[in-house]
């Protein structure tokens, strides 16, 4: 009963959040249901679970932070993924992200430079039953070369500069998005398309992200 109790209260935070962020503009239908119907509950740090509904960032391991919901929203909808594309994430962090866009998708692959993260992650994706994503510990900025090319590539850590091996790594045509400005400072979301002869670039949105950090972690 307990446990009922909990379900329904949730599905009534999650229909209230994505409500929330239908007013604020988004307008994706597919992502509106992905975030409706994915336990963010599951994917937050258990001392932050009465926020999981929030639409706000939450701390998490390894001085992280999953990202706020409009914001994921905003980034999966301005992607305008193809049931059938191969995605590319940099920055598993809760693993939330990931999840949202194996919604959407075809394949998500997606890198963390932290083991800690990346494990937990793993395992939230087994416990909720997610077979479409793959995971690597490694280093995001290199991309994926043995899987590339990517129809879409998203970046959930903030570049200084629009990181140069994953325009590479997209097909033409394809589309990535990326937080790029100083770190603690202000950062614009910036969709870039790959053409045939370079890529072309488009200022989104500002907004404020971990910044992506060169290597693997030192620390697990
Ligand atoms: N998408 C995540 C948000 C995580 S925050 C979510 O939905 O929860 C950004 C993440 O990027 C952090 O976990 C950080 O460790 C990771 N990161 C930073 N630099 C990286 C790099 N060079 N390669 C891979 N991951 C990186």
């Amino acid at each position: 009963m307990a446990e009922e109790d909990g379900e329904h209260e949730r599905n009534i935070f999650a229909a209230r959040l994505t409500m929330a962020l239908r007013a604020q503009g988004v307008r994706d239908l597919k992502v509106l249901q992905a975030i409706e119907t994915l336990p963010r509950s599951e994917f937050v740090d258990p001392a932050y679970v009465a926020y999981a509904y929030d639409d706000r960032s939450l701390p998490i391991e390894c001085g992280q932070t999953i990202s706020q919901p409009y914001v994921v929203a905003f980034m999966t909808a301005q992607l305008r993924i193809g049931d059938r594309d191969k995605v590319l994430e940099i920055g598993t962090g809760s693993g939330y992200q990931a999840a949202i866009l194996s919604r959407i998708c075809r394949r998500v692959y997606t890198i963390e430079r932290y083991r800690t993260l990346l494990r937990e992650a793993e395992a939230r994706f087994e416990r909720l039953g997610f077979s479409n994503i793959t995971t690597m510990l490694g280093d995001g900025l290199k991309g994926w070369p043995s899987q590339a090319p990517f129809d879409r590539i998203m970046v959930t850590a903030a570049a200084e500069e629009i990181p140069p091996h994953l325009v590479e790594q997209l097909k033409v045509g394809g589309l990535m998005i990326v937080p790029v400005g100083p770190v603690g400072g202000i950062q614009h979301l910036i969709r870039v398309e790959r053409t045939e002869e370079g890529f072309t670039e488009e200022r989104l949105l500002a907004v404020r992200f971990v910044p992506l950090v060169p290597g693997k972690a030192e620390q697990l």
